[in-house]
């Protein structure tokens, strides 16, 4: 069901007591505000090492949800240093991120093994918020959309119907991400719209209104409020700035 949503993508920052400090931080600023109406959802994606005790710290039954970075596609078995997603089920985690460009860029995840990825967390009962976004060289070809289309097809639409309203999907332009340059709001809204369009194609009508859709790339508590206003940006998924308690929950308190 489609709502507003905020996830911290920690990458790989942070040592587990500077973790706990700053989610503990984190929780007490927004508990102390009244919820708006609108009030997104908040999901904290910390490292592997620190998710079990992160959990512990997030209050129950409340707005604050468990995600991890990444997990295996297979269920189990020898893969040495992998993390399979019922693993990360079992800790209490909801969510993870899939096809963030920096795995697909520096550890070769292609479509063929996101989409095994995908299944795999969706078998285990995880939410997975599934990344696509243009480098600059194809955003300056003018082949923005023919490239998020693509990747939309073949990396996500092979999904059933069921499967598909798990998914949360983040638009990451690579030439915004960790560069302090963020896609205007505009441009932002322009690709949301566009995905939202193919998802009706793919799927229906519904199933479009109902995708939350959240853009990533250097967004902060300055251009948070601009870039949520748009009719169908949902949240967004933040890196730097989700590293700092009162960053992010300026940009959780931005709807
Ligand atoms: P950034 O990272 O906010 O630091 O640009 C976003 C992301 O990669 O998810």
């Amino acid at each position: 069901m489609r709502q507003n949503l905020v996830a911290g993508n920690w990458k790989m920052n942070m040592t587990y007591q500077d973790g706990l400090a700053l989610v503990s931080e984190i929780t007490n600023m927004v508990a102390d505000e009244v919820a708006a109406p609108n009030a997104p959802q908040v999901v904290i994606c910390p490292p592997f090492p620190l998710l079990h005790g992160i959990g512990k710290l997030l209050p129950q039954g409340s707005r604050f949800h468990l995600g991890a970075q990444n997990c295996h596609h297979k269920e189990s078995g020898a893969y040495t240093g992998e993390v399979s997603a019922k693993l990360l089920a079992s800790i209490g985690c909801e969510y993870v991120i899939l096809g963030h460009s920096e795995r697909r860029q520096y550890f070769r995840e292609d479509d063929e093994l996101l989409g095994q990825k995908l299944k795999a967390a969706l078998a285990a009962g995880l939410k997975p918020i599934f990344c696509v976004g243009e480098s600059l060289d194809t955003r300056e070809m003018n082949e923005t959309f023919d490239f998020i289309g693509k990747q939309l097809q073949d990396g996500l639409f092979h999904l059933s119907n069921e499967e598909f309203d798990q998914v949360t999907i983040a638009y990451e332009p690579i030439w915004a991400i960790g560069t302090g340059k963020t896609a205007s709001s505009d441009q932002a809204q322009e690709v949301h719209a566009f995905i939202r369009e193919r998802i009706a194609r793919a799927y229906d009508a519904e199933a479009a209104l109902n995708t939350t859709i959240l853009y990533g790339g250097s967004a902060n508590a300055q251009n948070a409020r601009e870039l949520f206003a748009k009719p169908d940006v949902d949240g967004g998924l933040i890196g730097g700035a989700s590293l700092k308690s009162r960053d992010f929950t300026e940009i959780i308190k931005s709807f």
